[in-house]
């Protein structure tokens, strides 16, 4: 049963610690069990009978993107004030993973538009520029992305050689390329995204440390162009990939986000709910992955009995199941604790990310594995998540940047162990 946008309006109410014994903490709150229903028939209706075919031919589907926006589901964490539904990072999560566990490569396509636009600009956008764009990108009317990555410069961020220098006339010149920008083509003919935010440096401080800004450059700026839109990528090929071009792309002073050199706080504070949701895709594989092998292992017969009575069938469903509720349980538990207006969670946003996508890969992997020949091919669903999955330990920050940023934040704060 689909329910309408307006479902997703209701204000979340506060858990009642009475019942504590029942809680859920993946449907903490009857709205999120029923934004998850609601999203679980929409994805077995529209998303699941399309995904091998956009994999298979590495298309997008914008058609059945713009749909999410009758959902409410674009702009699922912006005030309803501005056309979204007002909801939280644990409504985010569900909504990432309930897609996930059909089609991640429309998942990617999906998180990078809410997550990295969206609630971006929600976040950190002036009041003109909310009032402007969020209505259109709430509503799927624009479709957004985000630009951080460039050719020679991903892990580490700061470098980055884009600049955008202020001209006498108050515009900015934005110059230099961006790599891997999941939307930054919609089409395959290099159609760039209705909108981008667009990191950029724009000077040095007296430490000598880069100053960043944000633009948010709108299609048909001047010297912003889609350079190529990249083909053959392993996984996640039902979202488009592409590297953008700014060669002397000239902006107003009205796409600047907040002060200039001000953006490395707001960079780090939404790669926050970047990561918890890329966790959250991660969740969906496994979920999906799992479900396939432990039904498949009833049903494949070998030496006379179902492959599920052999110990080493067991141990990859049995290991796989442990692992997927210890994922389900630490991802929603960040969910919950994020609070989207303050930030300061790095270390549970990086930790989640860490532990969930290695382990729906190595979930994904034991799918096929189960499967035997069949796990691979495309019939059986659980290549594609396996393709899929790789992508999520080097997206939206590398697994080893994680462990890295673990280390130090647990050596600037010993007690959170213990905590
Ligand atoms: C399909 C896809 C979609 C993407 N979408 C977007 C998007 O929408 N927007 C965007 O801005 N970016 C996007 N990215 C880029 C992604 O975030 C980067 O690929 C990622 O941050 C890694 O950067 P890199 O590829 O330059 O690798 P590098 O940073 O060059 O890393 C190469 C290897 O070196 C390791 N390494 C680097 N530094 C260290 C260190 N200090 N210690 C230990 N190891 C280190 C890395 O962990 C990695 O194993 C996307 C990438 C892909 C593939």
């Amino acid at each position: 049963m689909r329910m309408p946008h307006r479902v997703l309006l209701f204000a979340l109410h506060e858990y009642d610690m009475d019942d504590w014994q029942t809680f859920d903490i993946g449907n903490p709150t009857e709205e999120h069990a029923m934004l998850r229903e609601m999203i679980r028939d929409f994805v077995q209706e529209e998303v699941e009978p399309q995904a091998h075919e956009h994999d298979k031919h590495e298309k997008f589907n914008v058609d059945l993107f713009r749909q999410l926006g009758d959902y409410g589901l674009l702009g699922i964490t912006v005030p309803e004030e501005y056309g979204g539904a007002g909801l939280d990072a644990t409504a985010a999560v569900i909504a990432n993973e309930e897609i996930s566990a059909s089609d991640p490569g429309f998942g990617l396509a999906y998180l990078a538009h809410s997550m990295l636009f969206v609630n971006n600009l929600a976040q950190n956008g002036s009041e003109e520029q909310k009032t402007r764009i969020l209505p259109k990108v709430c509503s799927g009317e624009w479709i957004g992305a985000m630009a951080m990555s460039e050719p020679n410069y991903g892990t580490d961020v700061l470098g980055m050689e884009t600049t955008a220098e202020l001209n006498s006339d108050g515009n900015w010149v934005i110059n230099g390329n961006k790599m891997w920008i999941t939307n930054g083509s919609i089409d395959d003919e290099r159609t760039p995204a209705d909108v981008v935010w667009v990191y950029a440096r724009t000077g040095v401080d007296d430490r000598g440390r880069p100053q960043l800004s944000t633009f948010i450059i709108e299609n048909g700026a001047p010297g912003y162009s889609v350079g190529q839109k990249i083909y053959d990528k392993t996984g996640m090929r039902a979202s488009n990939t592409a590297e953008l071009v700014f060669a002397d792309c000239i902006v107003g002073p009205e796409a600047l986000v907040g002060s200039p050199g001000s953006s490395i706080h707001h960079m780090m504070k939404n790669l926050e709910i970047e990561r918890l949701t890329l966790a959250a895709m991660s969740l969906g594989i496994a979920r999906r992955s799992l479900d396939i092998m432990n039904r498949y292992a009833s049903d494949r017969v070998a030496f006379g009995k179902p492959i599920r009575s052999f110990g080493q069938m067991q141990r990859y469903i049995g290991e796989s199941y442990a692992e997927y509720r210890a994922m389900r349980a630490y991802v929603y538990d960040t969910a919950r604790l994020l609070d989207l207006n303050e930030g300061g969670q790095r270390l549970d946003s990086d930790g989640v990310k860490l532990y969930a996508t290695t382990k729906a890969k190595e979930i994904a992997d034991r799918a096929i594995q189960v499967l035997g020949g069949y796990g691979y091919v495309a019939e059986y669903v659980v290549e594609r998540l396996w393709r899929d999955s790789k992508l999520m330990e080097i997206g939206g920050g590398t697994i080893e940047s994680h462990q890295k940023n673990i280390t130090r934040d647990l050596a600037k704060d010993p007690d959170a162990v213990n905590r």
